[in-house]
């Protein structure tokens, strides 16, 4: 039994070098062939009676077939004893905690899970180790193979609930600092607005304190129908627009004839965000509506486990190809301005701002994975494995981890 939470890149590759190995994939989940390989490794050891010690060895040769972002957990008889194993890549990349709760272990990507069962936060599974649990024991920390620390900045951003602890940081105070950051970026921008209404929920904490660093007032002027469902897993653009049409209601009383800042978490396609404008404009009566983001363009996609579209579909790159920044990874602050008009007209806005790169490295500093914003990818991904994960994305509309957005 192994779960896993990321993306490797070299899927394909694995899965023919297992095959010379008589081992046949039964699915196209990239688990599957860590799991094989952790298995092949620690048979090469020995057949049965596996230690500790098999299984570091075991991943540690695991590690240097697999690439990509993997927190990866196992549940097994080491030393005769049942054994939970979780390791993380060596970049730290995807996230990783475990707690404790009267002798007993767990362990899973975001903190809340262990809140939710009453087991205490105790720490996250650094970069590149691996930690062994076992009921009334020590937890045991091997190092397996580390390169760096780069944790996903977007889980702060848009995925990981507010209440939780990622990278040692609360998440919901991460998101208020992206917010005042934002907030003075947009003084000094002058962006001129009477109230601050934020697209429930996750920019609920930068709204607060974009609205405190502006000193305007904020507004629930979006109000979530709490019973429909969940967007981002429908399967298809139209059955998502149906759901968002009943999920977002807007408060007229609170914007009816202001200059409204609006504030979400990220633009992807910008499907979503153009359907707001338009909420705002036509059954808010807003008078202007300004996009504040608290993030810097979405240039670049994922290829570690976050699945937000191909490089074509992201709103960014299409109009910094239209305005002639094609090939550009990262934007100074005067491309940026250029790329917010574009944007803003596409969604029907009066102006957009991003958060810059330079907040952003602000609030997360260089030990993080920004490659979504700056195209600076920790683990090389080369055109062979673009062109597959591409192809799978455009054959999958939706999955786990996916933003729609
Ligand atoms: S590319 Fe973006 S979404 Fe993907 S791991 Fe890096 S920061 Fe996270």
């Amino acid at each position: 039994m192994m779960v896993h939470n990321g993306n490797l890149i070299n899927f394909k590759e694995l899965k023919l070098k297992l095959k010379k190995h008589s081992v046949n994939l039964s699915s196209n989940c990239d688990l599957e062939p860590i799991l094989y390989l952790f298995c092949l490794e620690m048979m090469k050891i020995r057949e049965e009676g596996h230690t500790i010690f098999d299984a570091v060895i075991a991943l540690k040769e695991t590690y240097k077939y697999i690439k990509g972002a993997y927190s990866i957990s196992t549940a097994m008889i080491l030393d005769g004893k049942p054994t939970l194993i979780c390791a993380r890549d060596p970049y730290g990349i995807r996230p990783a905690v475990w707690g404790e709760k009267n002798g007993e272990f767990m362990c899973a990507s975001e903190s809340v899970c262990l809140d939710a069962v009453d087991f205490e936060l105790k720490g996250e599974i650094a970069s590149g180790e691996a930690v062994f649990f076992r009921v009334g024991e020590n937890p045991q920390t091997h190092l397996i193979e580390k390169r760096g620390k780069a944790p996903c900045v977007f889980e702060n951003i848009y995925f990981a609930r507010p209440d939780s602890v990622y990278n040692e940081r609360s998440i919901y105070m991460t998101r208020m600092e992206l917010g005042r950051t934002l907030g003075e970026e947009l003084i000094a921008k002058k962006v001129d607005v009477d109230v601050i209404v934020p697209v429930p929920d996750t920019s609920v904490p930068a709204a607060l304190e974009i609205s405190r660093v502006m000193g305007k007032p904020f507004s629930e002027g979006l109000i979530k129908n709490r019973y429909s469902a969940r967007t981002f897993i429908m399967p298809t653009q139209s059955s998502r627009e149906n759901a968002l049409r009943l999920k977002l209601n807007p408060i007229k009383a609170q914007t009816k004839d202001k200059k409204v800042l609006l504030v979400d978490d990220s633009i992807v396609r910008g499907t979503t965000l153009k359907r707001m404008v338009r909420l705002l404009r036509d059954k808010g009566k807003a008078s202007e509506i300004h996009v504040a983001i608290h993030c810097p363009p979405v240039l670049n996609p994922c290829f570690y486990g976050i699945d937000m579209s191909v490089q074509e579909d992201l709103i960014a790159h299409r109009k910094s190809v239209k305005i002639g920044l094609a090939g550009k990874k990262v934007l100074n602050l005067e491309e940026q301005r250029q790329l917010e008009k574009s944007v803003a007209e596409h969604l029907g806005a009066d102006s957009v701002t991003y958060l810059s790169m330079e907040g952003t490295n602000k609030v997360f500093g260089n030990e993080r994975c920004a490659a979504c914003f700056d195209g600076n990818y920790m683990v090389e991904v080369d055109k062979q494995a673009i062109d597959e994960i591409r192809n799978d994305r455009m054959s999958i509309s939706c999955s786990f981890n996916s933003i729609n957005n």
